[in-house]
Formats: structure tokens, C-alpha cells, sequence
């Protein structure tokens, strides 16, 4: 019997998890199969829900953090004593990790703006991501972000312009290393300035917007294709 996710008359097995606490699990999970299909090998994925410590398996290759409030989740990681497992899944490198809106302010190192007391945070990026950036719940909006890395834009019919759904959102205010690669960032014009809303350090993806409510499925794609190259 081959171990999970070995290649195996040329399919893939690939395990994706998704934290189940507030948001967008189904849209997450019809956006991968969306995106399986375009994958260039074949590939079985399996969908999971991970909402207690013992969903947190090695055998895991991916696992997706959805929007909702940050303080929230957190909370629910602490009061579930999920805070330490998923840090030491996440410390593996074949371990591919990405976070959605309040999914990146947990994922990263610093943030501003946080709740009184503080939020405690996964901790893998090295990145200032500001809480609410854009301003409360009236300030969500949608605008297209330019993505910034060629690996979001391979067919010859995919533009640099993503649809980007932003609901109370954060924003990254600064990159404090530079592993940390810019995926996209959003122009905006009344203030005159690019700000950055989508990045990767190694084999962690955040991006400040929702991919999953818009029906292109290109940042789904990323993600897995950050998950095979990490299983080979
Ligand atoms: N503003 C929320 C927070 O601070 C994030 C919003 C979202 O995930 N859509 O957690």
C-alpha cells in the first residue's frame, strides 16, 4: 500500500481540511473541486472539516483557514486546544496553509488593530496585517485586485485583474521579510496608493479578499498546485 498522496497509477490523493468555525466551508470546497479539474495530473481530493485537535492528522496536505471574525476563531482554537497542533502541522514543510480575510490576520505574525487583550495568532508570516483596514461592515466592497506573480495568470485567457469581494477586510501594512512575495495588491484611486491584499511565504498563502465568492477558481488552483509541489 503506498503512503497517502503518493502517486499511484498516475493519480494524486490530496487532502484538503477546512476550518470549520464561522464561514465559507461549502464555497471553499466547490470552489477545489472547481479547481481539480484543472489541475494538470488527475487527482483525488478529499474535503474535510477540522474542528478539533484530532482532525489536525499528519496526513493532511492542506488546510484552509475561511473568513469570519478573527477574535472569534481564535478563540474557539484556544478554547479547543487547537492553537498548538495546527502550529506544529503548519511546521512541516509539506504542510500547505492559507488563510481567507480573518483566516490571514491568524496566520500572521503581527497584527494591528486588534481586539483589547489581543488576539492570539498562528503565528507563520512575516507581515503586519491590519484588522478592518478598509473601515466597519459599510466599508465592504468589491473591487479588482492586480495580481502580481505569474503563477496566477497561465492560460492565455487569464488577465492580471482578479474580482476581489472584500468584507471587512484586512490589508497587509508591511512586509517584514523578504521571503514574503506580494501576489496581488488593490489600487485605490481616491487615495492614490497600491495596497497589499494577497502573499506567499513559502508554503503559506493569505489573501485579505473571499476567491471562494467569486466564480473564478484561480487562487483555489495555486493552492493546490502549492500542495502537490509540496508532496513531491
Ligand atoms: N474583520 C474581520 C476580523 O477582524 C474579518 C472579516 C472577514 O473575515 N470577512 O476578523
Amino acid at each position: 500500500m503506498p503512503p497517502s498522496g503518493s502517486i499511484e497509477n498516475d493519480t494524486m490523493q490530496i487532502k484538503i481540511g477546512i476550518l470549520e468555525v464561522q464561514g465559507a466551508f461549502q464555497e471553499h470546497k466547490v470552489a477545489l473541486m472547481k479547481a481539480q479539474k484543472l489541475l494538470d495530473i488527475e487527482t483525488n481530493i478529499q474535503v474535510t472539516e477540522v474542528r478539533h485537535p484530532d482532525h489536525v492528522t499528519d496526513d493532511l496536505d492542506g488546510l484552509i483557514i475561511p473568513g469570519g471574525e478573527s477574535t472569534t476563531i481564535s478563540l474557539f482554537l484556544k478554547r479547543n486546544g487547537m492553537e498548538e497542533p495546527l502550529r506544529k502541522w503548519m511546521d512541516e514543510d509539506r504542510h500547505v496553509s492559507w488563510g481567507t480575510c480573518a483566516g490571514m490576520i491568524l496566520l500572521s505574525k503581527f497584527t494591528e488593530n486588534q481586539k483589547q487583550g489581543g488576539q492570539p495568532t498562528l503565528g507563520k508570516l512575516d507581515t503586519v496585517v491590519s484588522r478592518n483596514f478598509f473601515g466597519r461592515q459599510v466599508h465592504s466592497f468589491e473591487a479588482p485586485v492586480t495580481v502580481q506573480e505569474k503563477c496566477l495568470t497561465k492560460t492565455d485567457t487569464d488577465t492580471d485583474s482578479f474580482h476581489g469581494v472584500f468584507i471587512r477586510a484586512p490589508a497587509v501594512v508591511e512586509v517584514c521579510d523578504p521571503s514574503v512575495t506580494v501576489l496581488a495588491k488593490l489600487h485605490r484611486p481616491d487615495k492614490n496608493d497600491d495596497v497589499i491584499v494577497a502573499i506567499q511565504q513559502g508554503n503559506v498563502m493569505a489573501t485579505a479578499f473571499h476567491p471562494e465568492l467569486t466564480e473564478d477558481v484561480r487562487w483555489h488552483l495555486h493552492f493546490l498546485e502549492m500542495v502537490k509541489n509540496a508532496k513531491k
